[in-house]
């Protein structure tokens, strides 16, 4: 769709004194800060204006959202295929020197690359998109021709998150272009992985704790004993068997366990234990009686999506801390992760150390990191830093 072509036909006047955030680029306009809708009211681009009608910015409109303003671009101008384009120039530049080591990372990470609700993973030269906002669905065919641009192998769609149903729009999943596989082997600084594409969780891997895995790699010694929870495709379990631990995976997904041994034999780790279980529950009956380990690693999905259910992740870290550290041996490192930024780093500690007081045992921070760089984390966007790992160590 070219400029002239390109439909605007909706001005959305916003609530006086909300306009500052807008210009310092923070992208979400939430629903109580519409002030007037102009024109259709029906999913579109749209023009954002203070409330007496200056331009702030070209922006999604989609009036069933729970924001229903996703902000596109701050200068007057097309959202077409070439605008697209060079935006995920950018957002490829910025992710270059990641390549080499590692073959594989994510491209778009939505509102954190200027193009909210479009997420795309580089998997070896296939690309993995969701699209999770209505502006994104309308726009398909401008960013999937910028996509097209970058000469990927195949293009995937795996659009069947909750947070679309907010938008209006249903699941969606399939082949965008070419023959996408259904599962492909990644590189990660000398360690293969197993990109399950068709079947696995999100767009199949978890690209984001790639820093956590290499970190983890360095610190942890020969001989050590790993207790992996939740360790879905063998991230953690296999950078840890890398390093001469023993160790232990346990996963709920049978086909994310079993992608986990052929990535176990394949870097030649074979002796990691990969166990089908409830994580809780596997912790609270004392991991079948074994350890004391000198690693225990709790990275649990994001439970918490909206401030409701953020006690709910509170608890379950709560849970997962209590019941780890009587089989957490002395002077042992627990690591805990949280993917919710509902759950702010904070209080993520304070449920920490709640947990290891009522086990009488105390915890040291070490670390704390965060999701790897091609998951970036504007400072003007607070909500994109949604990965906190704490590096604990007990008495
Ligand atoms: N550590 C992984 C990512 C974990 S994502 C990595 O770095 O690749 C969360 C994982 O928790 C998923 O694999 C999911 O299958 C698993 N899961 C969810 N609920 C679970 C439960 N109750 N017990 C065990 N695993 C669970």
């Amino acid at each position: 769709m070219g400029h002239d072509e390109q439909p605007m036909h909706t001005t959305i006047l916003i609530k006086k004194g909300r306009e500052k955030k807008i210009r310092s680029r923070y992208p979400w306009v939430q629903r109580g800060e519409v002030a007037e809708v102009v024109g259709p009211d029906e999913p579109g681009l749209c023009r954002l204006c203070t409330h007496d009608g200056q331009f702030l910015a070209i922006g999604a409109y989609n009036p069933v959202s729970r924001f229903p303003v996703r902000v596109m671009r701050l200068e007057e101008g097309p959202v077409d295929q070439e605008w697209f384009a060079q935006m995920l120039h950018k957002a490829a530049s910025a992710r270059a020197h990641l390549a080499g080591p590692v073959d594989s990372w994510r491209l778009s990470s939505g509102e954190a690359d200027g193009l909210p609700g479009l997420i795309i993973d580089w998997f070896a030269g296939h690309a993995v998109v969701q699209v999770r906002s209505k502006g994104m669905e309308i726009l398909r065919s401008e960013w999937m021709g910028a996509l097209e641009q970058l000469a990927p192998l195949s293009v995937r769609e795996r659009s069947a998150m909750a947070g679309r149903e907010e938008e209006g729009l249903g699941p969606k999943e399939g082949p965008l272009l070419g023959e996408p596989p259904a599962r492909l082997w990644i590189k990660e600084h000398g360690l293969e992985y197993l990109a399950l594409m068709e079947e696995g969780l999100k767009t199949g891997f978890y690209l984001d704790q790639r820093a956590a895995r290499q970190n983890l790699r360095a610190r942890v010694k020969p001989g050590e004993s790993v207790l992996d929870c939740f360790c879905y495709s063998g991230g953690f379990s296999i950078a840890a068997a890398a390093a001469g631990a023993k160790t232990r995976g346990v996963d709920i997904l049978p086909v994310a366990l079993e992608a986990a041994d052929e990535a176990a034999k394949r870097n030649r780790v074979p002796e990691i234990d990969f166990i089908e279980a409830n994580a809780f529950e596997y912790l609270a009956e004392g991991a079948e009686g074994d350890g004391p380990f000198e690693w225990i690693i709790l990275d649990p999905p994001a439970i918490a999506k909206t401030r409701d259910k953020k006690d709910s992740l509170k608890w379950a870290i709560w849970r997962l801390v209590h019941s780890a550290l009587p089989i957490l041996a002395r002077g042992g490192r627990l690591l805990v992760c949280s993917c919710s930024y509902q759950l702010g780093l904070d209080e993520m500690l304070d449920t920490c150390r709640l947990a290891a007081s009522d086990r009488g045992r105390a915890l040291f921070l070490e670390e704390v990191t965060y999701q790897d760089v091609d998951h970036p984390a504007p400072l003007h966007f607070p909500e994109a830093l949604y990965l906190k790992c704490a590096w604990l160590r007990a008495d």
